[in-house]
């Protein structure tokens, strides 16, 4: 007769008692932080079965497959998914081994016993079983063994990762302290020392190819030594033990958070305080794997890779020096390569705009065609009297102040409304609109508010049906923060493909090499990839840079940060240049007026705004004659 208990199992009860009382508060917690409003969303969204699916299936998809990462990195893909599966499978089956041999199963035991005993048994099941040999008694056996293995061969492409990271496709990877080290050592040693726990009495407590053979027979050369065995067991439960009581001080902190943050995501919540609720859960969710520190356009800068996504998070959730923090939120480019690449989806970029909010900015801004419309408004004039009357055009035109520091966009835009025979209004020919972008990036939401309720008024008045703009900035902001219902917005590069498809304008064709540089903005925030491309292959060659599309380099320019310096910004301009101009091209060719003059400064090949490609390229219509 096998025993039921010993001393050995008391590190990992205690253990994983403690972790799991830490996560039940850590989760209150975060619940009573959320705004009231956002707890009903949770708690509808948890009872309705279209979103209990998706819990469900993103549950599987990040946590135990990380699809994500499999998609960029298979390698590290099988890594987080063989430990992350791996263990799931065999608690899952170890549970169901416990049910159906269990020494405990036809035990009368008190409540408490029982309920400990439930607790240990499926860990150190071979221990305290009997083999068995029936046909479902191999099959656990079998399983049990085969998930271990997966498990191992996981740990040992994390060990390789932390040795020569290159090898699993990374340049750098994240650096940690004490605590971290200790956690990570007691993780990856957990299954190792399973193994050979198991190994070591697989006569007894059964096993199979990898337990009982490779291990019992191979490895021990067919001995039972009941010491050796025994250390090994009070090993295992005290390395459990290590990593409980320290998972909740650590990154492993993510194997509960992440699945909470999914089923917060999927209610439809979103960060409103930097440090509270919906954030918090996210903060805990990053598992530092580090995939954003090589996308991050600050690692160019040695000095600045401690200050990308990875870091700024950990600092948050270590409640590091406030200096320190508020250093990563400020300069940060906010080009959103990092949220790209998080296989969390972790929004790290809400929770830096929540904490600039915490801070105060002077902002010098001349916003005096507000009080022109106030004044409209109180004399009782009418709406068409305003500031922005659009004389009945369909069409809207608004360059934006960024537009307006590289007249040439404004100039070729112009030309292009007018070759194209449109009614439009160039309603902020004389600059003086801002969108409320600045105002947002420096944490002035309310005056922010104040100034868009303006424009949105003014341009609702004038009737228009389209607005056209030519700073991605713009777009994102009247796209996001606006409500223009039955206003159509669009990008210049999307309303050009549309003149070019419906040839409203011809452009000519020649063998000219272009390369296209996807703005932040326009890019990655809204998808919009194929039009540009669409545009330059009507009128040359497109080549391809080193990356494109979701992970386009960022200029370097970016207003997103309030911090970096301006040799901190040449040298991430410099870089995208060179990964720009890898094929040779003639010109380089953008759609954002900051990253065009960002870039125009150092490149030594021409940069271009679309828009002036096209104007430069367009078939004259003689009867319109507007060619200079
Ligand atoms: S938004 Fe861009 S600059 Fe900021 S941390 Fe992410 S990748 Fe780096
Ligand atoms: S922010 Fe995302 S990509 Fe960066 S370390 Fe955390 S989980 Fe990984």
């Amino acid at each position: 007769m096998r025993p039921t208990f010993d001393p050995f199992v008391i590190p990992f009860v205690a253990g994983m008692t403690f972790v799991l009382v830490y996560c039940i508060i850590g989760l209150i917690r975060i619940i009573f932080q959320l705004p009231k409003e956002d707890r009903r969303k949770f708690g509808r969204s948890l009872i309705n079965p279209k979103s209990a699916w998706k819990n469900f299936k993103d549950l599987c998809s990040d946590c135990l497959f990380h699809v994500k990462i499999w998609k960029r990195k298979p390698l590290l893909g099988y890594m987080h998914s063989s430990i992350a599966f791996g263990w799931f499978m065999i608690i899952v089956i170890g549970h169901f081994e416990t049910i159906a041999f269990s020494p405990l199963k036809d035990m009368q035991l008190p409540f408490f016993q029982k309920l400990t005993s439930n607790l240990y048994m499926p860990i150190f099941f071979r221990f305290f079983s009997e083999e068995a040999s029936t046909l479902s008694a191999h099959i656990y056996a079998f399983l049990m063994d085969f998930f271990l293995m997966v498990i191992i061969s996981g740990i040992v492409i994390a060990v390789v990762k932390k040795k020569k990271p290159r090898k699993v496709g990374l340049k750098r990877v994240t650096k940690f302290g004490f605590t971290e080290d200790m956690v990570r050592i007691s993780l990856w040693t957990i299954f190792p020392i399973r193994f050979l726990a198991e190994a070591s009495m697989a006569n007894i407590g059964g096993g199979s190819f990898l337990t009982k053979f490779i291990g019992f027979d191979l490895l021990f050369g067919g001995h039972y030594n009941e010491t050796l065995s025994y250390i090994l067991w009070w090993a295992y439960s005290i390395d459990l033990a290590i990593f409980m009581t320290l998972l909740p001080f650590s990154r492993y902190m993510h194997i509960p958070a992440e699945a909470l943050l999914i089923l917060l995501r999927n209610a439809g919540l979103k960060t409103t305080e930097p440090r509270k609720g919906y954030a918090v859960a996210e903060i805990y969710s990053c598992p530092s794997c580090g995939l954003c520190i090589d996308v991050c356009p600050m690692s160019e800068v040695k000095e600045n890779y401690r200050n990308t996504a990875v870091y700024f998070i950990r600092n948050i959730r270590r409640g590091r020096r406030r200096r320190d923090v508020k250093h990563k939120t400020e300069i940060c480019l906010m080009c959103g390569k990092c949220i790209e690449v998080c296989p969390l989806g972790i929004e790290s970029l809400d929770i830096k705009m929540a904490q600039r909010k915490k801070y105060y900015y002077k902002v010098k801004s001349n916003f005096s065609y507000l009080e022109r419309l106030q004044d409209y408004k109180t004399t009782g004039q009418q709406a068409q009297s305003s500031p922005l009357d659009a004389h009945n055009s369909k069409i809207l035109y608004f360059a934006g102040c960024m537009s307006h520091l590289t007249p040439k966009i404004t100039l070729a835009m112009t030309k292009i409304f007018e070759q194209a025979n449109e009614n439009y209004e160039f309603i902020d020919k004389d600059g003086s609109i801002c969108c409320g972008r600045p105002m947002m990036l420096t944490g002035k939401v309310d005056e922010a508010k104040a100034l868009i309720e303006k424009n949105t008024e003014m341009i609702k008045n004038s009737g228009a049906k389209r607005l056209i703009l030519s700073c991605p900035i713009c777009y994102r902001v009247f796209k996001e923060e606006y409500n223009l219902e039955g206003i159509e917005i669009l990008h210049h590069t999307q309303y050009i493909n549309e003149l070019i498809e419906n040839e409203k304008i011809s452009v000519d064709r020649s063998d000219k090499r272009y390369v296209y540089h996807d703005p932040c903005e326009l890019g990655r925030a809204f998808g919009v990839y194929e039009e540009p491309r669409n545009i330059i292959d009507n009128i040359g060659l497109l080549t391809q840079g080193k990356s494109d599309k979701d992970l386009a380099v960022c200029c370097g320019g970016s207003i997103g940060s309030l911090a970096m310096t301006k040799e901190e910004r040449d040298d991430i301009t410099k870089n995208s240049i060179k990964d720009l101009t890898l094929n040779h091209p003639e010109e380089i060719v953008t759609a954002c007026p900051l990253c065009l003059k960002t870039f125009a400064r150092l490149s030594p090949i021409k940069v271009k705004d679309i828009a002036e490609i096209v104007e430069e390229n367009l078939e004259i219509n003689e009867e319109l004659g507007i060619r200079n």
